[in-house]
């Protein structure tokens, strides 16, 4: 009988985890029931909100359980079947990382075309993330041409794509900010935005003032607490802040305050609004339209980051609070 490994949750961390919150685990992989289809795992996602599912709280997708495994987005190889939809050789999009092998039923994987991208481009750029930054931009932010965008982790797999979004559709000025000297090199020289800096330099505000001396017009926020105070600040009259995570709260053992300057939203009539990239899957057709033709012309540009081997997946996520990627953060798997 075939065997895989598993990442399991071993224990809910109380602020950072650590190694000792996982536990990597061998199983028999079983023979597929009816309708369902075996997967070797060749790339799995960690994304931020995985941290949220390590805690026992109610949110839009249900917490780890301990002792389980963990799931998440995973691109992989059919190795057997007993489907007529899915065959094997087939490779599938579907929801069950943190594993070498998933079993699963074929209705909730998706064939993908393994010509038409890199496989692994299927969990970032052509993938959540990319939704995630389309959406949020064009739906929720309510961007038009000619306005100024400042998005924060700037770097990363959403923000990397929301600047260049903006670029492609006009923008006036894009201003990103990310976590070291080489992010912001690349924000700049890589990825054609106006303006970026190192938050860790110097007060957010103060370096967004300086980097937007007409205001912005669109935040797009993944980072909350003091660029999401700054943004207030530089904000223009009618600005809509996009609320798509918070990422530097993630680890925090309490609530900290929010912003001080929350008064200045009557003043300046923003608009403040978070959303969830699943509610906006009727924007998925005009999406894989635009990126397809983007990333086919070279009009957007996208880097990954690889960790290898199952064994690393929790290293691999918990990198991505000390800013170890540069673009999609992926585990890059290699079962026999
Ligand atoms: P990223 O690829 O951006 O990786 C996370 C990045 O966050 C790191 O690279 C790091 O970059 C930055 N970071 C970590 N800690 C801090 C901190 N304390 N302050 C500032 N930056 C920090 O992840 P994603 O692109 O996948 O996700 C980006 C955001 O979007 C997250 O908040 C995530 O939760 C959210 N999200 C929301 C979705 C939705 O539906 N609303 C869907 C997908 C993602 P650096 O070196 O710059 O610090």
């Amino acid at each position: 009988m075939r065997t895989s490994r598993e990442v399991r949750l071993a224990s809910r961390p109380l602020g950072w985890p650590t190694a000792e919150n996982f536990e990597l685990v061998e199983v028999d992989v079983p023979a597929p029931d009816r309708g369902q289809i075996v997967v070797r795992n060749l790339f799995m996602s960690v994304d931020p909100y995985m941290r949220g599912r390590m805690n026992d709280v109610k949110s839009y997708v249900p917490p780890f359980q301990v002792g389980a495994a963990l799931d998440g987005g995973a691109v992989g190889e059919v190795v057997g079947s007993t489907s007529d939809a899915v065959k094997v050789g087939d490779v599938v999009l579907h929801g069950l990382g943190w594993r070498e092998y998933a079993v699963l039923n074929a209705a909730h994987a998706k064939v993908l075309d393994p010509n038409a991208a890199p496989l692994s481009a299927y969990l970032g750029v052509l993938g959540m993330p990319g939704l995630t930054a389309y959406a949020g931009l064009l739906a929720v932010g309510e961007y038009k041409d000619g306005e100024t965008v400042f998005v924060s982790g700037a770097a990363g797999a959403v923000g990397s794509l929301v600047g260049q979004f903006a670029k492609l559709r006009g923008s006036k000025r894009v201003i990103g900010s990310a976590g070291s000297a080489q992010k912001v090199k690349h924000l700049v020289e890589d990825l054609g935005f106006d303006a970026a800096f190192n938050y860790k330099d110097a007060p957010v505000a103060e370096q967004l003032a300086a980097a937007a001396p007409d205001g912005i017009d669109v935040y797009f926020d993944n980072v909350g607490g003091d660029h999401l105070e700054a943004a207030i600040g530089a904000a223009n009259p009618f600005a809509r802040l996009v609320e798509c995570g918070m990422v530097s709260r993630y680890n925090d053992e309490r609530a900290e305050p929010g912003p001080r300057n929350m008064a200045m939203i009557v003043p300046k009539r923003l608009l403040l609004k978070g959303f969830i990239v699943r509610d906006h899957t009727d924007r998925a057709r005009d999406f894989y339209r635009d990126m397809g033709e983007w990333v086919r012309d070279g009009k957007v540009r996208y880097r990954e980051t690889y960790v290898d081997g199952i064994e690393n997946a929790p290293r691999a996520l918990l990198g991505l609070f000390g800013g170890e990627n540069i673009g999609k953060m992926l585990v890059r798997l290699r079962s026999a």
